[in-house]
């Protein structure tokens, strides 16, 4: 298995560096080794800039999120049939896409992890993350996969196009949801707002889909350097809402204590 061509989801086939689909649709591999399957102008040049991909890079690489990537990992490995196809949609900088590939390997399972993001920033990094894995630039509402191709879809805090999830899956297989629950980030939104609110709690029901497991893994962070509380302001929302005091209050601390949550669905495709 491996991506289609996004102009007619054909099936498409490597011929040197050159990825080609039987209707004559062809597209290069970039140098850094992923392949643009974003149609139209200024193709990658979408979602997260560089500045937010490296400050997520440093973030995670502390190991902050590592309970979550162990749990993601070894979830989606138990959902992946032998041979199984898995597809990352909205990969980021691969994080969690790089984890979940080492422990397919771990269970010896021959599969096929497939990612892509619409930040060519975040792409180029997941590259360097790990090889195994094939990348390309593409946008989640318009998947570069032919229908019914994928075993498991995974998503973690990413933007969500269900439509597309449906198509690209098999009947049967696995949609693994992440999404930050209500008390994610509370100490730190109590160090930015005067009145910080949780997180409104999400409609778990998908049309299409029966709902497998609806988890949740919390715990505390501490953030002990400016650099990782910088880190973590930039890859949240709140970096680009926060007023330029209240900003400039947050990241001359230097320490912030925070719980984390997760909310972790398991959805069967109907
Ligand atoms: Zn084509």
């Amino acid at each position: 298995m491996d991506f289609a061509c996004p102009k007619c989801k054909g099936k498409i086939i490597l011929d040197g560096n050159t990825k080609k689909c039987y209707n004559g649709h062809s597209y290069d591999r970039a140098k850094a080794g992923y392949y643009n399957l974003l149609l139209g102008v200024g193709g990658g040049t979408h979602g997260d800039n560089a500045e937010m991909v490296e400050a997520r890079r440093t973030f995670l690489s502390r190991g902050h999120y590592e309970p979550l990537a162990d749990r993601l990992s070894e979830l989606v490995a138990s959902l992946t049939p032998k041979n199984g196809c898995v597809l990352d949609a909205g990969c980021g900088e691969g994080y969690y896409t790089d984890k979940i590939e080492r422990a397919l390997k771990e269970r010896s399972s021959v599969s096929n992890v497939l990612a892509f993001d619409i930040s060519r920033d975040a792409v180029k990094n997941a590259v360097k993350r790990n090889r195994n894995i094939s990348y390309a630039v593409a946008t989640a509402y318009d998947m570069p996969l032919s229908d019914s191709s994928v075993d498991v879809v995974f998503n973690a805090f990413s933007p969500l196009a269900i439509d597309e999830v449906r198509r690209v899956l098999r009947t049967g297989g696995s949609f693994v949801m992440v999404y930050p629950g209500r008390e994610h980030l509370f100490g730190l939104k109590s160090v930015i707002y005067k009145t910080p609110y949780k997180n409104e709690p999400q409609d778990t029901s998908l049309s299409g889909f029966n709902l497998v497991s609806h988890d949740i893994l919390s715990y505390e962070i501490k953030l002990c350097t400016k650099e990782d509380i910088h880190s973590l302001f930039m890859m949240t929302p709140y970096a680009y809402r926060t007023s330029r005091d209240d900003r400039e209050r947050v990241l001359s601390l230097s320490e912030v204590s925070t719980e984390v949550e997760f909310v972790i669905d398991v959805y069967e495709k109907i």
